[in-house]
């Protein structure tokens, strides 16, 4: 039998729960904060990429799906979200009114080695802002993730830190000195930070080799190349934090993978799933919408991985499958017909009710049998007399309880005030 691609996961009824509540609760957060979604397609031409993420990134350098399509044409699926925000944003237009807030989920593609909390589809949530240059902007955006986790029962198993990359210029100086500091001591480097040093030297002070690790212990940091500007937007973004009470830790060696980041980035982690711990990751990407050819506009977002923050939701608490809260239970020829049409009558009446039939016929005691392993509250048993008597007996089958006969009009009642 045909398996699923490795690194790529089904996800199954019985843990779709959490994912839903993770993805309702981020929507109304969107909502409420003036974010509007926007889809875009999986597939985008590769120049797409390799031009707005860098040629020397991981993503671009050894992680993307790429084929020629039946014409020839160089496609890749997306590996990230920001890219085709932008040239979306760009191609329609998006960008006269500002600022403007847009928020995405779906999936992502990267051809990584598969392990824990590391697919080759997985699913990012996130959010462009494009159209606002301050640290207002970045404040809000870690404020409505900082919501996000408090409503999802997480915000004690995450901690936020944050770094400032500057502008283009400082990064260029610092680059440069980082380069000739890392070259001097490429000996003890590993293998992937000694080719880093002239493709991405950034990238460097990211590595979890401990050996590497011991050897940049005093490596010079971006923060001495800042000047006023950079630092006044850094400052202003803990200030505000402050205020609002959002716990926050400096990472001096907090780098992103991707060339096109500027000013402010941060990273939601947390110490309960492992080593990748990274739930949320985002920042500042102010020269990216003019590296794509358009105007000079500033932009700042995130992506959450969907996986780990579900992983997350789940080591803090149980999300139950929904059980119906009525099965229906028909025996006798004219059950059938009866029973289905009040079933469709009670869900126009009550459109939270989740209202299961019992489907292929049999008898009474097979039908209880399935109600039990749907877990449903009630039964709702439709006889003869039922017919006959145009009403409905409902059974507790979860608490403790007698079963009544009702009258439709009785029943609405009763299951409207249930299921509230
Ligand atoms: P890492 O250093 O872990 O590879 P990254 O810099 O590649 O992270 P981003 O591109 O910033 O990650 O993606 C944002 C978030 O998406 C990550 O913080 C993580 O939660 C999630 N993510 C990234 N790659 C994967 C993956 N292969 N599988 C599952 N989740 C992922
Ligand atoms: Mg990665």
């Amino acid at each position: 039998m045909t398996q699923a691609i490795r690194g790529m996961h089904d996800t199954l009824p019985e843990e779709i729960a959490t994912w839903q509540q993770v993805e309702d609760q981020a929507r109304r957060i969107f909502e409420r904060y003036g974010f509007h979604e926007i889809r875009t397609p999986i597939l985008e031409k590769t120049e797409l990429f390799t031009q707005t993420l860098g040629e020397a990134t991981d993503v671009v350098e050894k992680e993307m799906y790429t084929f020629a399509d039946r014409n020839d044409e160089s496609l890749s699926m997306r590996p990230e979200g920001t890219a085709s925000v932008v040239r979306s944003a760009l191609q329609h237009s998006l960008l006269h009114v500002l600022p403007q807030r847009m928020w995405y989920l779906g999936p992502m593609f990267r051809y990584e080695k598969p392990q824990k909390g590391r697919a080759r589809q997985f699913h990012q949530i996130g959010v462009e802002v494009f159209g606002a240059a301050g640290p207002d902007i970045d404040a809000e955006l870690l404020m409505l993730t900082a919501r996000l986790w408090r409503e999802l029962g997480i915000a004690e198993h995450v901690r936020l830190e944050i770094n400032t990359l500057g502008n283009p210029e400082e990064r260029k100086n610092y680059r440069e000195a980082l380069q000739a500091w890392l070259r001097e001591r490429a000996d003890q480097l590993d293998e992937d930070s000694k080719r880093r040093i002239e493709t991405n030297p950034l990238r460097v002070l990211d590595t979890k080799d401990p050996q590497t690790l011991a050897a940049i212990k005093d490596v010079p940091l971006l923060a001495d190349y800042l000047q006023e500007e950079s630092i006044a937007h850094y400052e202003g973004l803990k200030a505000l934090l402050d205020a609002a009470g959002i716990a926050w830790v400096h990472n001096p060696r907090l780098v992103r993978g991707l060339d096109y980041y500027t000013h402010t980035v941060f990273e939601w982690v947390t110490d309960r799933l492992g080593a990748q711990g990274t739930i949320c990751a985002g920042g500042r990407y102010d020269g990216l919408c003019a590296l794509h050819g358009g105007k000079d506009v500033p932009g700042v977002g995130f992506a959450m991985g969907l996986e780990r923050v579900v992983a997350l939701v789940n080591e803090c608490q149980e999300i139950k499958p929904l059980h119906p809260h009525v099965y229906l239970i028909m025996a006798g020829d004219a059950a059938l017909p009866y029973g289905m049409a009040l079933a469709e009558r009670l869900r126009n009446e009550i459109p939270a009710l989740r209202l299961q039939n019992h489907i292929g016929g049999g008898g009474f005691k097979a039908q209880f049998k399935r109600a039990d392993r749907f877990g449903a509250e009630f039964a709702m048993i439709i006889g003869d007399d039922e017919v006959n008597n145009g009403q409905a007996a409902l059974k507790p089958l979860l608490a403790e309880g007698e079963q009544q006969v009702l009258a439709e009009a009785d029943l609405i009642t009763f299951l409207r005030e249930h299921v509230k």
